[in-house]
């Protein structure tokens, strides 16, 4: 496999470089949505979008994972990798960003968005209304739907967070949003790290259990952690952030634009979230790490990933 696509089999391997003890479940997961999609992840991603995206096309970008009582100001995994999604789209492809996330997220969100320099909107997504998803692409008319960190209900209609509880009362409802996104042919790409964030809907079923062996919830619904909303697209990495670098540092590739952050924006954007108020998602500390992994090792990623030609 050569140019862009030998790219993306580079990219994606950075984007899994083992960190911390669920290493095996993310490998597990990568196997087989790599099986079904047939091509490197990222690599798919970014030339759908360079496909459908044309100059002045609504892009509409989501995050949000965490119990609100833990994380009030949500999780530095997600916000990042959306800002830098945000900021490529728009100068690799002249889209029209628009991000959006539950109500108690938006200050790391604007935090981050700010530092990238992305032109783009910043609205609220409401919990509680389910008709809140259909709402936004009415009014929105997105051509595509990226989630990057979003986490999604299982079979059973509950949202789990990664210890197996009910998060369901602190998450907008994504499934109107999506069911909308095929009822009208937009492009949805997601990308998630654990199992139970939007896109792994694709590996439910006969894959899911097998994959992810911490798949088991601890609420009353008795079903998977597993999110069972599908997008075209999913992109699994060790990190959500990174899963959303490798996309853009393949979109580089297909544009010859330079369009990936710097490690130094990395340090900026983290600093700039936790100060705003965004934890880690692991730990739940408010410190510079995402999902346990220090700056360095984040800065350690966004500088392979630059190296990739
Ligand atoms: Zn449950």
């Amino acid at each position: 496999m050569g140019g862009a696509a030998g790219v993306g089999e580079a990219v994606d391997q950075i984007c899994l470089l083992p960190w911390g003890t669920r290493g095996g479940d993310v490998q597990r997961l990568y196997r087989a949505a790599r099986r079904l999609q047939k091509a490197p992840l990222t690599f798919l991603g970014a030339s759908r979008l360079a496909e459908v995206v044309r100059a002045g096309d609504v892009v509409l970008l989501l995050t949000g994972a965490g119990d609100a009582s833990e994380l009030p100001g949500g999780e530095t995994d997600g916000p990042l990798g959306v800002a830098v999604l945000a900021r490529a789209l728009h100068l690799g492809l002249g889209a029209r960003p628009v991000v959006i996330s539950e109500e108690r997220n938006l200050d790391p969100l604007r935090a981050v968005l700010e530092v990238t320099g992305a032109e783009c909107s910043l609205l609220p997504f409401p919990c509680g209304q389910e008709g809140a998803g259909y709402r936004l692409l009415e009014e929105l008319q997105p051509t595509t739907l990226i989630s990057v960190e979003k986490l999604g209900p299982n079979s059973k209609g509950v949202i789990h967070d990664m210890r197996g509880r009910d998060v369901s009362a602190s998450h907008a409802s994504v499934r109107g949003l999506f069911d909308g996104a095929r009822d009208r042919g937009i492009l949805t790409v997601a990308v998630g790290d654990r199992g139970n964030e939007v896109g792994f809907g694709l590996l439910v079923g006969p894959h899911v259990g097998p994959q992810l062996r911490s798949a088991r919830c601890r609420c009353p619904c008795r079903g998977s952690i597993g999110c069972d909303i599908r997008a075209d697209v999913l992109v699994v990495s060790s990190i959500s952030n990174w899963g959303a670098y490798g996309v853009v540092t393949c979109l580089q590739a297909l544009t010859g634009r330079r369009l990936l952050h710097t490690p130094e924006d990395e340090a900026a954007m983290l600093g700039a979230a936790i100060v705003a108020g965004a934890r880690d998602g692991v730990t739940h500390a408010l410190t510079s790490t995402v999902d346990g992994a220090n700056l360095k090792v984040q800065q350690a990623v966004v500088t392979l990933l630059g190296a990739v030609q």
